[in-house]
Formats: structure tokens, C-alpha cells, sequence
């Protein structure tokens, strides 16, 4: 096997280069890319690529090396060597290298990276002479001790950090840069000590010289020592979690770049910087990003100093050049990759060199005007623009947005940084983020700059809100992708994190751990108390972009929706008709009094009296609802729930009757209280999700079922009348035998029949049935005589076909479950491959059973963009959803048939 790459040029000036852009799952996406801007000829600083599966190997085996590979990579470096005409650790010209992780897929800050490593004590001395610069150089040194102690070795940053502090107080200077050459050569001592002190030399016998744990002066130990860190650096909490939380997969691994330095912080004809090529904010053909002269690698990300906008660069003195040949390059790799990338740079003494290039992460809003640009200007086809839109992205646009006609008093302003508006408390640390949401408060996260410690706070937020930090830095990437709304750069805000507080400065305004605050990540304004929202509308580029994926798809796409208002948004979203109405939605409120009576009553003239004012009110739902989606279907679902649902609970009548009691309450009130009790108790049951529910419930209360068809057959018949075009269709849910569809059928057609006659007009209501339980599933051959349609309900299919309650799989054991991978992903919300063959064996004998039926599916999986495509290869008519979930299912079913 081949585990190391080269890339860049030879000595002579030749392109050496092993790999391209298409190897990301060996390279990962930097070293693929790196790769690929040497072979267009883009300035690459030259290096190598360690692979992917040396990682696993590597992690799979216990960390230790497979067999030949730390020979490969010695090959490698000496021909790096060779390339650049100098050595690692070399006393008169040493050669400096960079060691970074690179995933098949972007991580931003999750994994380890070490910077200037070959610096040794004799190595210091070649630098010094390289650059005639010996503050820059003990610079460097100490920074490579600093990062080598913290990222490979596990020390407490701290510790370094308070050293540089002590020594600025003891030379009484405030920045860092106001600290000499000499002070820099100290600190390197310190440092050195620091770190002899710290590491434990029984888990590193090879650093023990002289029987003490000595900083590695040998270049090739500090280089495998680099690797190996970057390879444990796959599976540190952070990163586990934030797979997870994307959906990578744990045996991706992650890639080495071993890579020439080249410096930023060389002075004031030096800089360093990360780009766009267009805004990866809203979309627009601007270059996009921020730099920082006479700096090195991550302090643009970090956000420890204020950068500068990218489109001053080439008004720099100095960086003219540079500045130039980068705008060249934006364009350059635009049109090679035919998408907006996202370029890391630095340019070292007046030379521009590229260090990282890939497509660049987005808003959603961002992708939309992007893909539709790109498509315009003839740089990719209609099918491409809407393949590069993620569908769970639109999530982000249907966020919601300060309602403007609310009244709001800005207190501060700071950077849009990703868009959306969210409201919350305010907490200071991820940690009180986290329990904040688990005590299910919103809340809104409040840092000086988040890092990537915070990711589990920042998932648990509404939003984020930073004092520092630019566009690119890291709350603001981790936010953007996470579709997060987040303003950052709040320069005001003057964050105490310990006190748990922020003053805003210029006022007396001081915002508290608790305080509702509301954010706008779209303009970057925050507010102290909570701002109405609203939810935006489908217009302009999302529009643009549903239209087109209408043209490819072939799946249709409706809502869930049980009341007009949720019928008619699920309309202007684009939705096809209603694929399930829930009926028991219709029962609550002050309609749940009288289906208590209806249940609790063994008076059958009182029990008709109920069902009488039940239909009343039916009637009212329908008609509203028929009407809302005038000429498209209406899926109406019979009762389905169990009857203890509308019912009080049994304990809190229990607690009821002990205070009755104890209060010396009048006998016969308890023994109402008690018969009451007694009643409810008798619906109880020990699994309600398998009991009286569904069909079953229709055919124990006949006169439940009956009075719904007349309503929906009553509604029908006086929208006809008025001149509507209504579709109403019935659905019996949960039926696992032929009879029992048959029976309600039956029962079903004659009302309407009566009704037809009644009111005068022909009705023609199709009645079809829910495959939600595997008998109905394989026998679908027999229940598709009597169906019209098939809705697959793919929730309880999935309760039933793993045996998992529905309501307890966020409890104990999936959780865990997934944790240990015994399950790739929760299967409630995405569909199982052997609850999709349940599905199958449905379509397939439904059609031998009848050949016109329409199938579809109207579980929660009927949203999910990864089940979507299951389904279209499983060839059903159309998915049905909640409201804000159809334009993601309009644009994942037309990724599906693409
Ligand atoms: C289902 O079971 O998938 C379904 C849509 O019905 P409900 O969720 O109401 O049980
Ligand atoms: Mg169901």
C-alpha cells in the first residue's frame, strides 16, 4: 500500500506531485487539494501527505505503527529535504515544517496542528542567520515549544501562557510584541523547563536524557511524535462529537500534511489571511475575508487580534503584489473547482504561497444566490445548481427573524455572522449552555471568542453572541455550519466570564447570567430582553431554486397538517395536498370535555349527546380544512390514539381524592371522585401504543368512525355546493388484518352514501388504509383490495419492527445504542434499511392486490432528506411532512432523482 504522497516541486522547479482533488478519502480534503493547486500550478509550499488509512491502521492497532510506514515517511522527509535543499535541524539553513490534520471532509478546529517544527537548539542558531532577525526567531522557538508541549504532549496551555505573562509584568510591557529577542531566548528557557517538569518521562522513556524528561532536540523524534498526536487527534472527545453531530463516519481517519513553513510574521511585507472567493454570508461575487500583517497561521482564526478586510490587501505597501496575484488566484480556482472556495494564505516577504483551498462552507442563503449565480454565468447546469444546496440547510431560512414590527432597543452591534435571530437567556460557558438546555431553557451563548472546547454548548444554544473575533473565526464557521444564528465581534460587550456577566460599554446597560437577550445573526444586532419573532417567507433564490428541483423531481410532496392555518402555509411551501390529517388534534381544547363524556358515560343517551356535539364540531374542521386546500387532496385519518389520551391522569385524581379525604370532604363526593378513578383506571393499559388504538377503536365505538365519516362527507358535500373543489380521502390507521379494513370500509361507504343522498350531490371519497404494522406490510396484497391508497406510517412501523417503544428511544438504551455504533443512526429518524424492505414488500404486493394504488409515506421520516432517497428508489407516489419541512423535501426528492 501506498501511504505517503508528495506534492509541490522539486529542486529544479518540477511539479513532484503524487496526488489530486478526487483523492480526498486517502488525502483528505487538504492534502487532495494541496495537490491539486500544485498540478494548476498555484504557489504550494512543498510537503507530503501521510494517508487516511495509515490513521485507522494506526488507531486500529492499538496506536501503534503498521509495519514499514515510519520508514516511508523517513523516505519522504529526505526528500523533502532534498526538494528544498535544506535539513530539518540543519545549524546553518534548517528547514522548518508544518504538521496538520486534514479529514476526507472539513473539521474546522477540531484536530491537532504544530507549527515550525525542527527547531532544536542548534537549528535556532541557522535560522538566525537565515533571517538576521533574532527575535523572530527565538519567536518562533518559543512557539513551537509552546504548541509542541500543548498539542502533542497534553500540557496545560496555562502554563506557558502565565510564564509570558509573568515575564511581561516583570519587564513591565503590555504586549507581546514589545518583548525583546532576549526576553523570547529566556522564555524558550522557561518554556523548556516548564516542560521537563510536566511531561512524565515513564510515558515518554525515549525524551529522558540523563535520567530527566528533556524538550526532543531531534528533529525525526519531534516529527513522529507530531504524527502520532495528529492521528489521537481523530478520536478526541470534540472531534467524536462533532461527527456525530455532522454524520461523518468514526473510520474516515484523518490525513498528515507534512508541509515547508513559510511565515507570515517576517515583518510588515508578511501577512497571513483566510478568503472567500465570494460571500459566504449572502452569496455575493465579492472577495470575501480577512487578514493580518507581519502574523503567523492561527492567529487570524483565533480572533486574538482585529484583522483587516481582504480587499485592502493590495493597497498594502509592500503586498501590492501578493495582494494582486491572490485576486488572480480566487478566479483561477473558481472556475477550476466551479464553486465558491475558501483559501487559507500567507505571504511571506512580499511571495504569495497557498496553503489550503477547498469549497468553501456557507449559509444557506449563501448557497442558494450562489448556485443561481454559478448557473447564470454558465459555470454549472441547472441539475449541478441544485445538487449544491444541502436540503437540511433550508432549515436556516425558515428560521425565524425579528418580527419588524416589533419595538426593540439595540444595545449593541456587532458582526452578522451567520443569519437567523434567536432568543434566550444569556449563559457564559458552554457548561451552563448545556444544562440550560437540559433543564429546556433557550438560551443564548455569551463568549469573549468560542474555541472548540464550547462545541457541545454551542449545539445546546439558540444562538452565539462573541465580543472578538472576525467573519471567519471560529464561533462564526462552526455557527454558519451548524445553521446557528450568531453575531460576533460585539467589540462592546465587555464579558466577564466569571462573574457570569457582560457590560456594555458606553452605558450603565450590564447583562447577567439569566437576562433574556435576543440576537440577529443577519444584521448583527443584539437586544437586552426578548424580541418577537417571526417566520420568514418562501421568496426570491429559495423560490428560484424549488422551482427548479420541481422540474427534476418525480416524488410528490405533502404536508401533515390537522387545522387550515398549518394547511395553508404547507400550501404556499409548495405542498401537493394533505398526506395525513391527525384527528385526535382536532379533539383537544375544550372539544377533550366532551370525548370524556363520551368515554366515561355508560348513559347511551348522554354518550350520543357527546358524539352529536363532536360531529358539530367536525363538520367546522373539515369544511376548513377541505377548503384551505381547495382541489388537492385532504388524507383524513380516522381516530387513532388510545382513549385513556384525552382522559385525566389517574394520579393526579388519586392525589385529588387523598386531599379530599384529608380535608374531611363529604362522603359521597370522594365516592364520586372514587368511581371516576376506577373508571379511568379501567382504560389503562400496560403498553397503550400496542392496545386500544387505531382500527381497533373504530370497531369496539362503531358510532366513533361513523360520526367522523358524516362530518367529512357533510363538509365535502357544502364546499361542492358553494362550488369548491374538495378531495377529502379517509384513512383507517393501524390495520393489521383484511377484516378489519373491510368492516370499516363498509361502514365508511355507507354513510357516505346516506350523505350523498341526503344532501343531494355525488360524492366520491377515496378510502384507503395506514401500513404501520409488519402484517399489514407482508400481506399488502390482501389489504390492497379493499385500499384505495396505502400511507405508510413509518413511525409505528419502526416501533414495531424493532420493538422499540416510540416514546421511550430518547431514553436509556439508544442513546447508547449509538454511542457504541450497534445502531448507525436513530432509525425514528431516519429510515431503517429493514423497516424500507417492510415498505417495499408494501409497494410491491399493494400493487399485485391493486394496481392503481397510490402509495406514500407519512411518518416523521417523510422530512428526512437520507430516507427521501429510499423512498424514491422505492418507488412510492410521494412524501408527506410537516409544513416547514416540504421546500427540504421538495429539494431532497429532486437531489434523489438527479
Ligand atoms: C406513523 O405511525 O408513522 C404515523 C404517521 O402515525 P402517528 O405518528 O400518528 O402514529
Ligand atoms: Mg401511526
Amino acid at each position: 500500500v501506498k501511504r505517503v504522497y508528495a506534492f509541490g516541486k522539486d529542486a529544479n522547479g518540477n511539479n513532484v506531485t503524487e496526488g489530486n482533488t478526487d483523492m480526498k478519502w486517502v488525502l483528505g480534503g487538504k492534502g487532495a487539494n494541496l495537490a491539486e493547486m500544485a498540478n494548476i500550478g498555484l504557489p504550494v509550499p512543498p510537503g507530503f501527505t501521510i494517508t487516511c488509512q495509515t490513521c485507522m491502521e494506526y488507531a486500529n492497532a492499538d496506536n501503534t505503527w503498521p509495519a514499514g510506514a515510519l520508514d516511508t515517511i523517513a523516505e519522504y522527509r529526505a526528500d523533502l529535504e532534498e526538494r528544498m535543499g535544506k535539513r530539518l535541524g540543519d545549524a546553518e539553513d534548517p528547514l522548518l515544517v508544518s504538521v496538520r490534520s486534514g479529514a476526507p471532509f472539513s473539521m474546522p478546529g477540531m484536530m491537532d496542528t504544530v507549527l515550525n517544527l525542527g527547531l532544536n537548539d542548534e537549528s535556532i542558531n541557522g535560522l538566525i542567520k537565515q533571517t538576521e532577525n533574532p527575535r523572530f526567531a527565538w519567536d518562533s522557538y518559543r512557539r513551537f515549544i509552546q504548541m509542541f508541549s500543548n498539542v502533542v504532549m497534553g500540557l496545560d496551555g496555562d502554563l506557558f501562557e502565565n510564564a509570558i505573562v509573568a515575564m511581561k509584568n516583570d519587564r513591565n510591557v503590555a504586549s507581546d510584541t514589545d518583548l525583546t529577542a532576549e526576553d523570547l531566548q529566556e522564555l524558550v528557557s522557561e518554556f523548556k523547563a516548564i516542560f521537563s517538569e510536566n511531561v512524565d518521562g515513564a510515558a515518554y522513556p525515549t525524551l529522558v536524557v540523563d535520567g530527566a524528561v528533556q524538550f526532543p532536540q531531534d528533529p525525526m523524534v519531534q516529527l513522529q511524535l507530531a504524527i502520532e498526536a495528529v492521528f489521537g487527534s481523530w478520536n478526541n472527545p470534540r472531534a467524536v462529537l462533532y461527527r456525530q453531530k455532522e454524520k461523518i463516519a468514526d473510520d474516515l481517519g484523518t490525513a498528515v500534511n507534512v508541509q515547508s513553513m513559510v511565515f507570515g510574521n517576517k515583518g510588515e511585507t508578511s501577512a497571513t489571511g483566510v478568503a472567500f472567493t465570494r460571500n459566504p454570508a449572502n452569496g455575493t461575487k465579492e472577495f470575501y475575508g480577512d487578514y493580518l500583517v507581519n502574523a503567523q497561521g492561527e492567529d487570524v482564526v483565533a480572533g486574538i487580534r482585529n484583522t483587516s478586510p481582504i480587499a485592502e490587501l493590495k493597497e498594502v505597501e509592500g503586498l501590492e503584489e501578493a495582494g494582486a496575484q491572490l485576486e488572480e488566484i480566487f478566479e483561477v480556482l473558481e472556475n477550476h473547482f466551479r464553486d465558491m472556495c475558501d483559501i487559507e494564505f500567507t505571504i511571506e516577504q512580499g511571495k504569495l504561497w497557498m496553503l489550503q483551498t477547498r469549497a468553501g462552507k456557507r449559509t444557506a442563503a449563501a448557497a442558494l444566490a450562489i448556485a443561481i449565480a454559478m448557473e447564470k454565468e454558465g459555470l454549472i447546469t441547472k441539475e449541478e445548481a441544485v445538487m449544491r444546496v444541502a436540503p437540511d440547510q433550508l432549515d436556516q431560512l425558515l428560521h425565524p427573524q425579528f418580527d419588524k414590527d416589533a419595538s426593540y432597543d439595540v444595545v449593541a452591534r456587532g458582526l452578522n455572522a451567520s443569519p437567523g435571530a434567536a432568543v434566550g437567556e444569556a449563559v457564559f460557558s458552554a457548561a451552563d449552555a448545556v444544562a440550560a438546555a437540559e433543564a429546556g431553557r433557550k438560551c443564548v451563548l455569551v463568549r469573549w471568542e468560542t474555541n472548540p472546547d464550547d462545541l457541545a454548548g454551542m449545539i445546546a444554544a439558540e444562538g452565539i453572541l462573541t465580543s472578538h473575533g472576525g467573519k471567519t473565526s471560529h464561533a462564526a464557521v462552526i455557527a454558519r455550519g451548524m445553521g446557528a444564528p450568531c453575531v460576533c465581534g460585539v467589540e462592546a460587550l465587555k464579558i466577564d466570564a466569571a462573574k457570569k456577566e457582560a457590560a456594555v460599554a458606553g452605558t450603565d446597560i450590564v447583562i447577567r447570567e439569566g437576562d433574556m437577550i435576543s440576537i440577529d445573526g443577519t444584521t448583527g444586532i443584539v437586544v437586552l430582553g426578548a424580541v418577537d419573532l417571526v417566520m420568514p417567507e418562501l421568496t426570491g433564490d429559495l423560490d428560484t431554486i424549488l422551482e427548479w428541483a420541481d422540474e427534476f423531481r418525480t416524488l410528490g410532496v405533502r404536508a401533515n397538517a390537522d387545522n387550515p392555518e398549518d394547511a395553508e402555509l404547507s400550501r404556499d411551501f409548495g405542498a401537493e395536498g394533505i398526506g395525513l390529517c391527525r384527528t385526535e388534534h382536532m379533539f383537544l381544547g375544550d372539544r377533550k370535555q366532551i370525548i370524556q363524556t363520551f368515554i366515561l358515560n355508560d348513559d347511551e343517551l348522554i354518550r350520543e349527546k357527546a358524539v352529536a356535539d363532536l360531529y358539530e364540531a367536525q363538520v367546522g374542521d373539515f369544511y376548513g380544512m377541505f377548503k384551505a386546500m381547495d382541489g388537492l387532496p385532504v388524507i383524513v385519518r380516522l381516530l387513532d390514539p388510545p382513549l385513556h389520551e384525552f382522559l385525566e391522569s389517574p394520579r393526579e385524581l388519586d392525589v385529588e381524592i387523598a386531599k379530599l379525604e384529608a380535608a374531611g370532604a363529604p362522603s359521597d363526593a370522594i365516592a364520586e371522585k372514587r368511581a371516576l378513578l376506577e373508571k379511568i383506571d379501567g382504560f389503562a393499559e400496560q403498553n397503550p401504543m400496542l392496545g386500544m388504538r387505531g382500527c381497533r377503536l373504530g370497531i369496539v365505538y362503531p358510532i366513533l368512525p361513523e360520526m367522523q365519516v358524516r362530518a367529512i362527507a357533510t363538509a365535502c358535500a357544502r364546499l361542492q355546493k358553494e362550488g369548491f373543489a374538495p378531495k377529502p380521502e379517509i384513512m383507517i390507521p393501524l390495520v393489521s388484518v383484511l377484516p378489519e379494513l373491510a368492516k370499516l370500509r363498509s361502514v365508511a361507504e355507507a354513510v357516505i352514501a346516506e350523505v350523498a343522498a341526503a344532501e343531494g350531490v355525488e360524492l366520491s371519497i377515496p378510502v384507503g388504509t395506514m401500513i404501520e404494522l409488519p402484517r399489514a406490510a407482508v400481506t399488502a396484497n390482501e389489504i390492497a383490495t379493499e385500499a384505495d391508497f396505502f400511507s405508510f406510517g413509518t413511525n409505528d412501523l419502526t416501533q414495531t419492527t424493532f420493538g422499540f417503544s416510540r416514546d421511550d428511544v430518547e431514553g436509556e438504551f439508544v442513546p447508547q445504542y449509538l454511542n457504541e455504533h450497534l445502531l448507525p443512526y436513530n432509525p425514528f429518524a431516519t429510515i431503517d434499511p429493514g423497516v424500507a424492505k417492510l415498505v417495499e414488500m408494501g409497494v410491491e404486493l399493494g400493487h399485485e392486490g391493486n394496481p392503481d394504488i397510490v402509495c406514500g409515506v407519512c411518518g416523521e421520516h417523510g422530512g428526512d432528506p437520507e430516507s427521501i432517497h429510499t423512498f424514491n428508489r422505492i418507488g412510492l407516489n410521494y412524501v408527506s411532512c410537516s409544513p416547514y419541512r416540504v421546500p427540504v423535501a421538495r429539494l431532497a426528492a429532486a437531489q434523489a432523482a438527479i
